[in-house]
């Protein structure tokens, strides 16, 4: 068993939420900067322009690209070789969002409890996190600070497999048209396919997190990925909800064997400020 110490893994996932706060991806930043060029309405240009500029500035000056630093939301890949010593995983995790977020001014945004007391942690702990055990001897990081403006525009629907492939479309698209300016577009809309419900969640989570401009290995999907792009982006809701074409910046499928009466639906929709980052030890 190969030896991973608390401390390491504290570290590296402190680092992590800092970079993702104050850093957008790059295959972001060049999808921003193509819209520009061929986005058609004026407003929806000084838009981008101005999310572009802002995102420099984060970057150059190490400060949250947006106020909202999100919930923190971590994908693990636990080795199964691994052997985590020096303290407790979990606490691990959880030590370096507190400090991340207390060291680096990033806004504490999470409650307690989400229906009484709702009262502030202030230290923007108890982290989300979704482990997998694999095979091999290392730990694998993504994580992605989580904003609510998006999230609150997620929706989930059991569709009968009847409704094939249109009633996904329909859905998908009838849930950013709701959804408006509310979710900060140009948005990332992650869908997940099949499963049970909360399989379906994981799923398009992890949509969203996909860089923008990879599709689906699956042919069929990485067209129904490109066709549902280009409806949402003739709904006109255009960039921060002013009118225009760039609505999406992608549409990222995933799916996953379900039950031969299902078809779980799940659209988790993601902001412009598209934050993740990933590390392995
Ligand atoms: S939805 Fe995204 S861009 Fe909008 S306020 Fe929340 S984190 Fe910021």
């Amino acid at each position: 068993m190969r030896e991973i110490h608390f401390d390491i893994i504290r570290q590296t996932v402190k680092e992590l939420f800092l970079k993702a706060n104050y850093i957008i991806g790059d295959d972001i930043i060049v999808k921003l900067k193509e819209s520009v060029q061929t986005e058609e309405s004026e407003s929806g240009k000084v838009i981008l322009e101005q999310i572009i500029k802002n995102n420099e500035i984060a970057k150059n000056e190490r400060i949250a690209a947006c106020q909202d630093t999100g919930l923190a939301v971590l994908f693990v890949k636990l080795g199964q070789e691994a052997k985590v010593v020096g303290g407790d995983f979990n606490e691990a995790i959880n030590q370096a969002v507190r400090e991340a977020y207390i060291e680096g001014y990033l806004r504490k945004s999470v409650v307690d409890d989400p229906l009484f007391d709702r009262k502030n942690t202030n230290d923007n702990t108890p982290a989300i996190i979704h482990l997998e055990i694999v095979p091999g001897d290392k730990i694998h990081f993504l994580v992605t600070p989580k904003g609510f403006g998006s999230e609150n525009m997620s929706a989930l629907k059991m569709l009968k497999p009847a409704d094939g492939i249109e009633g996904v479309k329909e859905f998908i698209v009838e849930t950013v048209k709701k959804a408006g300016p509310n979710p900060c577009p140009p948005i990332v809309v992650g869908v997940g396919i099949g499963g049970t419900v909360e399989k379906a969640a994981l799923l398009a989570k992890k949509a969203t997190l996909r860089r923008v401009g990879e599709h689906n290995k699956d042919p069929r999907y990485a067209r129904l990925e490109k066709e549902v792009l280009e409806k949402i982006n003739r709904l006109g809701i255009g960039p921060a909800g002013l009118g225009g074409r760039t609505t999406a910046l992608a549409v990222n499928i995933e799916y996953f064997p379900t039950h031969i009466a299902g078809l779980p639906v799940v659209v988790n929709i993601c902001c412009h400020a598209a934050r993740h980052a990933e590390a392995e030890i």
